[in-house]
């Protein structure tokens, strides 16, 4: 499959050879190259925004039925080509195949999910102060989207978008990240399959400096819709150069609390899984823990054994390993000096700190499941998003501390609590200043009710009914009505 996408952009329902300048995709897990990118230049994007203003006049106006039956090919599709696009995955992101097959998976049902809410864009009648007036709010697509995203999760984090955004009759021009841009292509491919018409779809590749910045400033563009880091996220806020709509799903630091009610064996499992799934690289990553203190020496103990179970592979041969390969060399660098600034501070290592041994890790960016104790605010681990396969854990003495500790952050994206006492959870969840809570549980995202970030973890919703709201505007009509000219018989 790469070898068919590569140097190729997907614009008005055709493969370019794209005209500008070459950008090497590695395999994280060996350092070897699998293919090449092109930088999309200034006229490739206006002719993709060209093709996507084009697109829009028909698929807006097309019965949102026509439009939720296009969804449900497209999600038929991915499903149907789940293997080959989960190796692409794994080829250039390094997550365990099976895995990379699962996130495939919920591409294919977030494209059946708005499938189904395509149908159902209605609006209201508002009564008026007298009677001859009425008041109609219809909802309309904002028009063309930009959807620029990350490479933690190639597939979904596209998906999200692009589902929401067809389904609401908005068309779109994808620009994935330099390192996962072959997922992105290959959704495109899935799109012709599904025959989607020209131009509803487009993806753009290259540099988020140039291609993504171009978009975010392009007047053709009417709405980005942005997954990735704060940083980048604020620049974008801040050079818009016309008013836009702006979504931005940014990032997190997001804190773990048990209570000395917990179910240990549950917390432990919650922790291992949410703080190193993907090598950590998830926006929802347990970066930080909070355990009480009655409990802590059992916590760790247990905490530690659990991650040291965990198998780490290369996820192309390894397909069930648990971990595979990180993205690249920098969130393993980032990873490197969280740690050793925690060390330096005083924490204490309870497990990892290096990378796995031997012939098959010597060429990729792999790195130990890390935990470290006896942290403080003062540490990088416990006040930054690392972005790795590292967490700190923190000692606290009452509930109010827990809640204060964790919400000591500029961020608000996703926060876990381990507690059986029921007021308890009732107390705590009502204070944590997070968009998602999970209690009890590690999943806080589920395809049908709303996701999104407070704080500098972002703006606007994705997933569930919300996540079509944001492509929508809403357009209030007024009608004024004579009283007809009627024969009473
Ligand atoms: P990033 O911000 O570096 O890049 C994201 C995308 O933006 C890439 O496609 C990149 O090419 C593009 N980009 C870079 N500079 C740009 C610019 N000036 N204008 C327009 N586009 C530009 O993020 P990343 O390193 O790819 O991803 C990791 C980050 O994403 C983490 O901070 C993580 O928390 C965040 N994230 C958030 C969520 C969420 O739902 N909130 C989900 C996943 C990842």
């Amino acid at each position: 499959m790469i070898s068919e996408l590569a140097e190729k952009l997907f614009i008005d329902g055709s493969w370019r050879q794209g005209e500008g300048g070459r950008i090497p995709v590695e395999n994280p897990a060996t350092g070897g190259i699998i293919g090449h990118i092109a930088a999309a230049t200034p006229v490739e994007i206006d002719a993709a925004v060209a093709a996507a203003r084009k697109a829009f006049k028909s698929w807006s106006r097309l019965p949102s039925v026509e439009r939720s039956k296009a969804l449900k090919r497209l999600g038929d599709a991915i499903a149907a080509e789940v293997d080959g696009m989960a190796r692409t995955m794994t080829l250039e992101q390094g997550k365990p195949l099976n895995e990379a097959k699962g996130e495939i998976l919920k591409l294919a049902e977030a494209c059946h999910f708005y499938a189904e809410e395509a149908v159902r864009i209605h609006g209201e009648i508002i009564p008026n102060t007298t009677n001859d007036h009425e008041s109609l709010v219809v909802r309309e697509p904002i028009g063309v989207v930009g959807a620029i995203t990350p490479w933690n999760y190639p597939a979904e984090l596209i998906g999200w978008k692009l589902c929401a955004a067809l389904a609401a009759g908005c068309t779109i021009i994808i620009k994935p990240a330099e390192l996962t841009p072959f997922t992105a292509l290959a959704i495109a491919r899935m799109a012709e399959n599904a025959q989607i018409p020209p131009g509803v779809v487009n993806v753009l590749t290259g540099p988020g400096s140039k291609v993504g910045q171009a978009m975010v400033e392009h007047p053709g563009i009417d709405k980005i819709a942005f997954t990735g880091s704060s940083a980048v996220g604020l620049r974008i806020q801040q050079s818009c150069p016309t008013i836009k709509r702006l979504s931005l799903e940014l990032g997190g630091n997001c804190p773990l609390i048990v209570t000395a009610s917990a179910n240990l064996d549950a917390a432990v499992k919650g922790a291992v899984r949410r703080s190193f799934r993907n090598m950590g690289q998830i926006c929802i990553a347990i970066n930080r823990i909070y355990v009480h203190r009655s409990i802590e020496a059992e916590f760790l103990q247990k905490l530690r054994a659990a991650a040291e179970k965990l198998v780490i592979g290369n996820g192309i041969e390894r397909p069930d390993a648990d971990l595979g390969a990180m993205a690249s060399a920098e969130p393993l660098n980032k990873t490197k000096e969280h740690l050793a600034d925690a060390l330096a501070k005083g924490a204490r290592l309870v497990t990892g700190g290096s990378a796995p041994e031997g012939e098959a890790f010597a060429h990729g960016h792999f790195f130990r499941p890390t935990v470290v104790a006896g942290c403080t605010h003062a540490m990088k681990v416990m006040s930054e998003e690392t972005f790795g396969p590292l967490v700190g854990v923190m000692a606290f003495d009452g509930v109010a501390e827990a809640i204060e500790r964790a919400n000591d952050t500029p961020y608000g994206l996703a926060s876990y609590v381990y507690s059986k006492d029921m007021d308890e959870v009732r107390y705590i969840s009502a204070r944590l200043d997070y968009g998602n809570v999970a209690v009890n549980n590690v999943d806080a995202g589920i395809m049908n009710a709303p996701y999104g970030g407070r704080k500098q973890s972002g703006v606007g919703y994705e997933h569930g009914r919300e996540g079509m709201l944001e492509y929508l505007n809403f357009k209030h009509i007024r009608i004024r009505y004579d009283e007809p000219k009627v024969t009473e018989r």
